[in-house]
């Protein structure tokens, strides 16, 4: 029997590690699995060389729980350590600075204690005593048992231990009771071990008998061990695609489209991720997509490895490349990480291209779900937004869908400006902008339908990408200001008229906006007043309200343009022959147009809407 000290040069690494972990100490389970899912690897791989002639039998890792005990023992097959190895691995492991090294990077523990040799030792976050039982494969070794209480003294004896492999047994602490629950250690399996490459089972398959769950004869394999990523492409069909998700994320819907990444050079990453169905920004979660690094689960918060935009998508990537062992921000500039970074994003784009170019009726037929998604990519990621240009979709309110430049081409002969600038027309609400859409319409325009969350935002981009397009929406003026096809006749006003005709709006209009009142001819048949906000003052508004650094014009009292239109037959009449100096704030016929026109945007409320239908029955 031999006695020691552990190798540690920080004189007592224990409470480090209790300290540091502690926020962190469930990842134990998965350090402990997959040093049994190592050797049991490396196991394999001896008997697939002819380095090892013999059996390798059921190479199960088997996790143990006694409840009343308050032990957890992780039993495995593989290569096992003999006393030198014990020695050299387990004993001196040689981390001079260990106590810097967790100072510095506390944060990112979790991810990195497997990669620094620390993987054994998350045992005693947990355990007050720590034991290793361990045969090597290797001819003629004898058993090796290692004790430890938690303090850097060991014990090391032989065993008589039989079976080839380790057996690792933690006496659970005081304050980690939750441990010696199964439940508890099982959604622990659950979570960590869910893909490991070597079977794990947890006790026994329950079933429902009298009454209760009972154990049945069949072991409760927690993991599987083929993850659909890790086979390959040709290999799988659409519906296996589906049944992973579903494995994955059992309560969401069916996804849009899903992508198979796979590549080995210059980097290793496979990967399944799929587009999830959204239809609100309420409904985007991030930190969907699982990391892993050779089967192995290390984070659900992705973001500094994939695109900002990317972490809408869910699914798995699985890549030894990526370096766990530094700080979050130093990642973004790890040039494999960016490589990595870029590969996906043009996966996205070419998968998402290639369905618009040859299942069009598939991509228009979930444009509105994705729409969101590549909205948000396009403002967010420049090279995204370069490649999404050829496939985003426009949509219109007869339901229509167009690729930019196809939208162009449809509209470009009726709506081109006298500037040459093709206007494209859209409406955020048909039900809200029915009359203005109408307008449109009967001028043989066309209007798109721009209602979701980042349009504000977004109408600025494609103004900026789209070369010698702009875009108005359909309520920001008169029709025929808003695509000006030739000089129009001004309707001439003096200044005293144009002062008089301010005031006796202001005077009938809620007090709260400001006006700007002009006279023009609209034809006839076109409503007597309308009330219309600027394009720009709007935009800027809405941007301001979604949040895009434009506090200054969030702040602005609305400000609205009153076309009252002199052609309207009922202008006219309150007109008469003396024009605008005629019009007066206590015409109730005048009162009657505004308030209409008030009413047609929804403006009109409260004891104004009241009045209006008081005055309205009176005139009937
Ligand atoms: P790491 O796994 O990162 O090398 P660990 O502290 O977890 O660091 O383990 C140190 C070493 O101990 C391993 O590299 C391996 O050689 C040995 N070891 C740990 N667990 C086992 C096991 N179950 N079977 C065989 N060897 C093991």
């Amino acid at each position: 029997m031999a006695q020691g000290k552990i190798g540690v040069t920080t004189e007592n690494i224990f409470p480090v590690i209790k300290k540091f972990l502690y926020s962190d100490h469930d990842i134990f389970v998965r350090e402990l699995v997959a040093n049994a899912v190592d050797a049991s690897q490396k196991m394999k791989a001896l008997a697939s060389s002819g380095d090892f002639k013999g059996e390798l039998g059921d190479m199960t890792i088997r996790v143990a729980l006694d409840e009343k005990k308050k032990t957890l023992t992780i039993t495995d097959r593989g290569i096992g350590m003999t006393e030198e190895e014990v020695d050299k691995y387990i004993n001196q492991i040689a981390f001079s600075s260990a106590g810097e090294f967790l100072e510095k990077y506390k944060e990112q523990i979790g991810s990195i204690i497997g990669h620094f040799g620390l993987g054994f030792y998350s045992a005693f976050m947990v355990s007050e005593k720590v034991e290793i039982e361990t045969l090597s494969w290797k001819e003629g070794s004898k058993g090796v048992k290692w004790e430890c209480s938690g303090d850097p003294e060991y014990k090391m004896s032989e065993c008589d231990k039989e079976d080839r492999g380790t057996v690792i047994t933690l006496y659970l602490d005081e304050e980690s009771k939750e441990f010696a629950e199964e439940g508890k250690i099982n959604s622990l399996l659950t979570k960590y071990c869910k893909f490991m490459p070597i079977p794990i089972c947890f006790g026994k398959k329950k079933e429902w008998k009298d009454g209760k769950y009972v154990d049945t004869d069949n072991d409760n394999i927690i993991n599987n061990t083929e993850p659909l990523w890790a086979k390959k492409p040709a290999d799988l069909k659409d519906e296996d695609y589906m049944n992973f998700y579903k494995e994955l994320y059992p309560m969401q819907d069916a996804p849009l489209f899903y992508i198979h990444l796979n590549v080995d050079y210059p980097f290793n990453l496979t990967g399944i991720l799929y587009f999830p169905k959204v239809k609100d920004q309420m409904e985007l979660t991030r930190n969907k997509i699982q990391l892993y690094c050779n089967q192995m689960f290390v984070t659900d918060s992705v973001e500094n490895i994939v695109p900002e935009f990317l972490t809408l998508l869910h699914g798995v990537i699985d890549s030894p490349d990526i370096p766990l062992n530094v700080s979050r921000s130093y990642l973004q500039s790890d040039a494999n990480v960016k490589k990595i970074s870029g590969y996906i994003t043009k996966k996205v784009a070419d998968r998402l291209e290639d369905i618009a170019k040859n299942d069009k009726a598939e991509f228009e037929s979930k444009w509105d779900n994705l729409k969101l998604f590549i909205e948000y990519g396009m403002l967010t990621d420049e090279k995204f937004c370069e490649r999404a240009q050829k496939f985003a979709l426009l949509k219109n309110t007869d339901g229509k869908y167009f690729n930019y430049e196809d939208y162009r081409k449809a509209v470009e002969t009726e709506q081109t400006n006298k500037d040459k600038k093709v206007v494209f027309l859209y409406t955020t609400n048909a039900v809200n902008q029915f009359q203005y859409i109408e307008a449109a319409k009967n001028k043989g325009y066309d209007v798109l339908v721009f209602d979701c969350g980042l349009d504000a935002h977004f109408v600025n981009l494609i103004e900026n990408k789209l070369e010698n397009v702009s875009l108005a929406r359909v309520d920001s003026d008169s029709i025929d200001k808003l695509i000006v096809k030739g000089d129009v006749a001004k309707f001439e006003i003096s200044e005293e008229d144009q002062k008089k005709l301010t005031e006796v709006f202001e005077s009938i209009l809620p007090k709260e906006n400001n006006y700007i009142v002009t006279v023009e001819n609209l034809g006839e048949n076109a409503q007597p007043i309308l009330i219309t906000q600027s394009e720009f003052m709007r935009r800027y508004r809405d941007m301001a309200a979604l949040g895009g650094g434009m506090n200054f014009y969030g702040e602005m009292p609305d400000s609205y343009n009153i076309t009252v239109n002199a052609e309207n037959p009922v202008i006219k009449k309150i007109m008469g022959d003396a024009g605008v100096s005629a019009l007066t704030a206590d015409n109730t016929l005048l009162k009657q147009v505004s308030d209409l026109a008030l009413l047609a945007n929804n403006m009109l409320k409260g004891k104004e809407l009241s009045d209006f239908i008081k005055r309205s029955e009176s005139l009937l």
